[in-house]
């Protein structure tokens, strides 16, 4: 028997979810009872998991401030058994939501009531064909381990978010995420050839194949970005891209961060095209110095770290304009690491930014809007006034190439009022990003937690072509519902509210 369950009788013990995010679920139809006694018959019981303490492990993503427990976590190893799982849900009335690694930021993975199929025991590198640099990979597979598993053949996976050591590639393939070296290689939908899914009618197809372009519609590229709504990814063909012959990596120091962002738009105008342009900013430099010790200047008001790779004989002349821009930026001092390993370990210190910054606060909440590049100076003041009228240090580590920010919203959640005022900081901060003609995100997604900010960039009519896009993958809605796109009717304006759900409920 089916039954009818309201949002306020799923099991959300302890949870918090903002009242934009309780607005976007759809309330859960379905026979859960049903669900669980199939998953018995699915998999062996180390591959399900029910307890409430079990759950807690899968009740967010990295964006912790909306959290709910889901109703099971799976964790197939095949994609029949995937498809199993999906055909069980479609019988059964359930939404499902696929989860890699679980780093996202924008709550995506969030499966409030819902079955979790988890990706963690997918995660064989299938093939690597060496020849025409492109490899199988299973979805669970860590992006950090296939550049690590390949470059015994002078290759690398080009996209390398700064969670490349935990995101799985099925992660980066539903947020196309980016990276640092993103400016001059690409996000991930310049990488991934084909596809197999696992539809939400429980059917595996393939998308896309070997050839650069195959013919028909191009379906790899509306699949890749789709946030987990249109099915759930098994297998996945990469592009290999050859490790560069040489590679000089630059640290500019500026006493300005005005300065800094006029050494981006420096660099980038002179005509060359650095790997990566990151900037890093004061509080952020001294939460990693402490911890990695890469000798970052901690009187500085930002860094820039910038580099360029190619062919040896070129690199001077790249190193070069880079070097010249960030002079006539206003730099005050710029240093080239002498060695792989200095290289290594300011790069260390960009990547695991993030983490040190808990030194500063225990709690981080980030967002990803994109700004014209020329905006940056304007853009990263305004963030400084809205630090300031919501009591709450911000940091900004970001990639300043792409005007990709990352606002990092520090902050105790132990603290009493703080929830609600870096929820406000953060909606400041949208606003902010799309009063300059920006877009909502770079790479983290909208997931669950900007779905409502998707009405102040899409017409009703853009929103409805959107939805018509993803009935064709999934009419019955039950693939990541409450993501990406709002439902008609389903909007409240963004604030910063939230509601804690009782335990027990
Ligand atoms: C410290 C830190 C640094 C980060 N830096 C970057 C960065 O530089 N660049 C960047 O782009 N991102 C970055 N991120 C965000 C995050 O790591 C990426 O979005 C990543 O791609 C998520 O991968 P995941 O395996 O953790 O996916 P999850 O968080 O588990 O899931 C993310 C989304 O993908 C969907 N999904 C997962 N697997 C599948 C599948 N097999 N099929 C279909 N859908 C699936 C989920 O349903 C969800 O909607 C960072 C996060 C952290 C915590």
């Amino acid at each position: 028997m089916k039954q009818r369950a309201s949002l306020a009788a799923l099991p959300l013990s302890g949870s918090t979810l903002s009242e934009t995010a309780l607005a976007s679920l759809p309330p859960v139809v379905g026979d859960r009872a049903a669900l669980l006694a199939d998953l018995e018959r699915l998999l062996p019981p180390e591959r399900r998991l029910t307890a409430t303490d079990d759950l807690f492990a899968y009740e967010c993503d990295g964006q912790t401030l909306d959290r709910a427990l889901p109703l099971a976590v799976t964790l197939p190893e095949t994609a029949d058994e995937v498809a199993s799982l999906v055909r069980a849900c479609a019988a059964r009335d359930i939404p499902f939501v696929a989860r890699g690694a679980g780093t996202g930021l924008s709550g995506g993975a969030l499966a409030v009531g819902s079955l979790v199929i988890a990706t963690s025991r997918m995660n064989a590198i299938l093939e690597v064909d060496v020849a025409n640099r492109q490899a199988w990979v299973q979805p669970g597979v860590v992006n950090a381990h296939l550049t690590r598993a390949v470059a015994q053949h002078g290759l690398h996976y080009a996209p390398d978010p700064s969670s490349q050591n935990a995101c799985t590639i099925g992660g980066n393939v539903a947020e196309n995420s980016g990276g640092p070296h993103t400016l001059k290689y690409g996000v991930t939908t310049n990488h991934v050839l084909a596809l197999e899914v696992v539809l939400p009618d429980g059917s595996i197809v393939m998308l896309g194949g070997p050839a650069a372009d195959t013919p028909g519609y191009d379906l790899v590229s509306v699949f890749v970005g789709s946030e987990g709504t249109f099915g759930v990814v098994t297998k996945i063909l990469v592009r290999l891209t050859p490790v560069p012959e040489g590679v000089k990596t630059a640290l500019a120091i500026f006493d300005s961060i005005t300065d800094a962002c006029r050494g981006v738009t420096e660099i980038l105008a002179r005509g060359v095209l650095p790997a990566a342009v990151e900037m890093i900013d004061q509080i952020t430099l001294r939460a990693v110095e402490a911890y990695i010790h890469a000798g970052f200047p901690l009187d500085a008001a930002a860094v820039l770290l910038v580099e360029v790779d190619g062919l040896r004989d070129d690199l001077d002349q790249q190193a070069n304009a880079v070097l010249d821009a960030c002079r006539a930026a206003g730099a005050r001092d710029i240093r080239l690491a002498r060695d792989d390993a200095e290289r290594l370990k300011l790069w260390k210190g960009r990547k695991q930014a993030f983490g040190a910054l808990g030194r500063v606060a225990p709690n981080y909440y980030t967002h990803d809007g994109v700004i014209p590049r020329t905006k940056l100076p304007e853009v990263l003041a305004a963030i400084g006034r809205i630090a300031k009228d919501n009591r709450v240090t911000i940091a900004n580590v970001f990639h300043a190439g792409d005007g990709n920010l990352h606002p990092v919203v520090l902050y105790d959640e132990r603290e009493p009022g703080v929830v609600e005022r870096v929820r406000a900081a953060g909606d400041a901060i949208l606003k902010l990003v799309l009063g300059t003609g920006g877009a909502l995100s770079g790479e983290h997604g909208i997931g669950l937690e900007k779905i409502q900010y998707m009405t102040a960039l899409f017409s009703e009519d853009d929103l409805a072509e959107m939805r018509r896009l993803r009935s064709v993958f999934d009419p019955r809605l039950l693939c990541n519902p409450g993501k990406v796109i709002p439902a008609p009717g389903r909007c409240v304006e963004p604030g910063h509210s939230h509601r804690k759900l009782p335990l027990g409920h």
